[in-house]
């Protein structure tokens, strides 16, 4: 299926309503049934029933099915945050007893959920560094379940060589779950590189102008049916008829926001490449990329977040930085149309800070739409305030 058409037209039956371009937000919690056989049957099979919007949603449906689509997948699951998505689709896939691997430094609230959450049922954690294969070898005990994936991480960038983490998975009938909010199925597609399931969170890039949250779990029908059955409607974080809405609005500027954003990137990891106060940049798709060769091969385009250390002794220098800047906002987030800046100082206190390690140094900057040069600018202007 062309991604044009993916994104303009699939799974929208505009003879349904008015052959209107933009389709309808069915802001409606129940569905009528003028049968008792028909309500029969929707109790006994609500996956493929309109019944309850905890459930299925005619203007959500669309959107499902857009993003399976992107996704080469068979079905797909929206919720109403990435958070809800990767709690879900965990819970779904381990029982008492179980193991999980995990890439270190996940999102931070898929470590909540492993660290806190997950051990009041007897399943435990193994974080690894997922840059080499032999660390999940290493890892997978008798009862591992669950190979939990960030590809790449959306802070220093770390990747996994998606086909051997599938092939060593398959082979030990492990389930593999990838986070792929960094990419999005336009620049990378795991379930074609043998991945089970692929999550994303739609707050980001598939939302575009942060004005919504929404995530998203991509895998086969059988996997998808199972977990609407149980988990998605126990759980109950499917997203909102208007958020969907929102969503499929989103879609379609998808391509053009992140051709945008490519760009634009480009030019302020080359300018931040060759500034002074700049000690290094990490880009997955820059040539001194360590991954940069794995990069390449496994992801169509990279965009948007960058991480740089800056040149720094102490903490207040970092902060003035931040705070001399005039139009990228200090947020947490990524994927709207402005442009971010987190420094990892924000996490730590005054007091621990240390300028020999280079983390406390980094700073998190995503390049939003905006003119290249207006970003440039504004990060030039900060740099120059630096005493
Ligand atoms: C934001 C984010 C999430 C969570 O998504 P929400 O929609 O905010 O719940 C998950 N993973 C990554 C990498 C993210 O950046």
């Amino acid at each position: 299926m062309d991604l044009s058409y993916i994104l303009n037209e699939f799974a929208e039956e505009r003879e349904n309503y008015f052959n209107a371009v933009s389709p309808p937000i069915m802001q409606t919690s129940n569905f009528v049934f003028n049968t008792v056989a028909d309500m029969r049957n929707a109790f006994s099979d609500e996956y493929a029933a309109w019944l309850y919007s905890r459930g299925n949603n005619p203007t959500v449906d669309i959107l499902r099915k857009k993003l399976a689509a992107l996704d080469g997948a068979e079905d797909c699951l929206v919720f109403n945050s990435g958070a809800a998505a990767i709690f879900v689709v965990v819970l779904a896939n381990v029982k008492a007893g179980d193991h999980i691997v995990s890439v270190d430094k996940p999102y931070t609230w898929a470590q909540k959920m492993f660290d806190v959450i997950l051990p009041k049922f007897g399943v435990t954690t193994t974080y690894i560094d997922g840059r080499k294969i032999e660390n999940f070898e290493r890892a997978i005990l008798p009862n591992t379940t669950v190979i939990y994936l960030e590809s790449p991480n959306s802070w220093d960038y770390a990747l996994q060589d998606l086909k051997a983490v599938a092939e060593l998975a398959k082979a030990e009938h492990i389930t593999t779950i990838i986070d792929n909010s960094y990419c999005t199925p336009l620049y990378q597609k795991p379930i074609e590189m043998g991945i089970d399931i692929s999550m994303q969170t739609a707050t980001k890039y598939i939302s575009g102008h942060s004005d919504t949250l929404g995530g998203v779990l991509s895998g086969s029908k059988a996997m998808m049916e199972k977990i609407f059955n149980s988990e998605y409607l126990t759980v109950g974080s499917g997203i909102q008829p208007f958020n969907a809405w929102l969503l499929i609005r989103g879609l379609r500027t998808l391509p053009a926001r992140l051709d945008r954003i490519t760009a634009t990137t480009r030019k302020v990891v080359d300018h931040l490449k060759n500034h002074p106060r700049v000690e290094t940049v990490l880009f997955p798709l820059d040539e001194h990329f360590p991954q940069y060769e794995l990069a390449k091969a496994q992801m169509q385009g990279a965009c948007g977040l960058l991480t740089f250390i800056i040149k720094a002794e102490t903490i207040t220098q970092i902060e003035q930085f931040c705070e001399n800047l005039q139009h990228i906002f200090m947020a947490v987030s990524w994927g709207g149309h402005e442009s971010l800046i987190i420094p990892k100082c924000s996490a730590i206190q005054p007091a621990d800070f240390n300028p020999a390690n280079k983390e406390h140094r980094m700073l998190r900057l995503y390049a939003g739409l905006e003119d290249p040069e207006y970003i440039i600018k504004d990060l030039d202007q900060a740099f120059e305030k630096l005493v």
